[in-house]
């Protein structure tokens, strides 16, 4: 019987007779997991993505608050390989996807209207089960199991798990502990961004690029800041016509240093180095969040010659921790993944 069958006073833990058995089982809806389930799709498989995250895209994600539009995470993608270039196009056609020139001999792409418009569009057409954490991966049979802590989540003829590396480590230390031994052989950086809900537009680009990299090397304070104003931010009936969406991006070493800091204490102090190289005091703030990205960027990836798939074809590994700390990178690996299987 399907699960979603079960009755409620039907307490026992899910077996493998209550989940369907799919051809693939992805871990991660992020692109890499992604860009392995579309493939997988492609060839007739059937395929379920699990993630344990409120919305799929990982980290490139978009958070919306009261009226603001953040991209906290990725703020943008480039492309240099043929395979991803393809995807944006198609994205582009669809109206995912536009130009921004982030310097006058720079441009580069982003979602649209958000950045977790990329992710979406990708995932058109995928199963995708969100907000379910997988906890252990065991074999039943010949297939594997993402467990969580209710039971059995779904069960797969083969697996890709594309987590970030010190997630993915433990979930396969037990079951396979090659690839598990590939994923702690890499290193991030931390993240912190703040998010700022201004009450008036302090202009399409607080920084230009030119002003922005020399006070990055000095301050090691903000890696990237991108006001969205107009664009998407604009919300009738808030006080003034012209908000501002303010997201700014701390250096790793900025928040390795800061990394247990709390939120408040973060957010006044990366205002605090905003109006020092901006020379200037913020518009009065509406709305201020942070948020930690442990896992940010990539710092040390993988040795190429380390495992990546398993010894029985059951089992591979994804995530920009294989290949480079980018979204084209993550894209590479999760098809990588899949071709590896195959
Ligand atoms: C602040 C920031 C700024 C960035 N800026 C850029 C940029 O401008 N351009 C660029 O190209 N790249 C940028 N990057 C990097 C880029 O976002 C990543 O390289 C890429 O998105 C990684 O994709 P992924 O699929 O490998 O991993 P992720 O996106 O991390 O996806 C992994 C997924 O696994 C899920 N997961 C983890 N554990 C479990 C579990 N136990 N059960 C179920 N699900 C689980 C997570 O919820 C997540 O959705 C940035 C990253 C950050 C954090």
């Amino acid at each position: 019987m399907p699960l979603s069958q079960l009755s409620p006073s039907q307490k026992r833990k899910p077996s493998p007779k209550d989940v369907d058995t799919y051809d693939l089982i992805v871990l991660g809806s992020g692109i890499a997991g992604l860009a392995a389930a579309r493939l997988a799709t492609k060839d007739n498989k059937s395929v379920l993505v699990v993630d344990k995250g409120r919305h799929l895209g990982g980290r490139v994600s978009t958070r919306r608050k009261n009226g603001f539009l953040f991209n906290h995470g990725a703020q943008f993608v480039t492309a240099k390989g043929n395979k991803f270039a393809a995807l944006l196009a198609d994205a582009r056609k669809a109206g995912r996807l536009k130009d921004w020139r982030i310097d006058p001999a720079k441009t580069v792409q982003i979602g649209t209207p958000s950045m977790r418009d990329l992710p979406q569009f990708m995932a058109r057409g995928l199963e995708i089960r969100q907000q379910i954490e997988v906890t252990r991966v065991a074999h039943i049979g010949p297939n594997i199991g993402f467990f969580g802590d209710a039971g059995l989540i779904a069960c797969g003829r083969q697996a890709i798990v594309s987590a970030p590396a010190p997630q993915s480590a433990r979930l396969l230390t037990n079951v396979y502990p090659d690839l598990a031994a590939t994923a702690e052989l890499t290193s991030y950086d931390p993240c912190w961004t703040i998010m700022l809900g201004l009450e008036v537009n302090i202009g399409p680009v607080g920084l230009s690029q030119e002003q922005f990299f020399p006070l990055r090397n000095e301050l090691a304070g903000i890696s990237l800041a991108v006001p969205e104003p107009m664009r998407f931010a604009y919300k009738p009936g808030l006080i003034t016509p012209t908000p501002a969406a303010l997201t700014i991006q701390a250096s790793g070493r900025w928040s390795q240093q800061y990394r247990d800091e709390d939120r408040q204490t973060v957010i006044a102090r990366l205002c605090a180095i905003w109006e020092k190289i901006s020379g200037q005091p913020l518009p009065p703030i509406i709305d201020a969040n942070a948020h930690r990205w442990l896992y940010a960027k990539v710092t040390k990836v993988a040795n190429e010659n380390a495992p990546r798939h398993s010894d029985d074809k059951k089992m591979a590994i994804a995530g920009d921790w294989l290949t480079g700390p980018r979204v084209e990178q993550a894209f590479d690996s999760g098809t990588a993944a899949y071709l590896g299987l195959c």
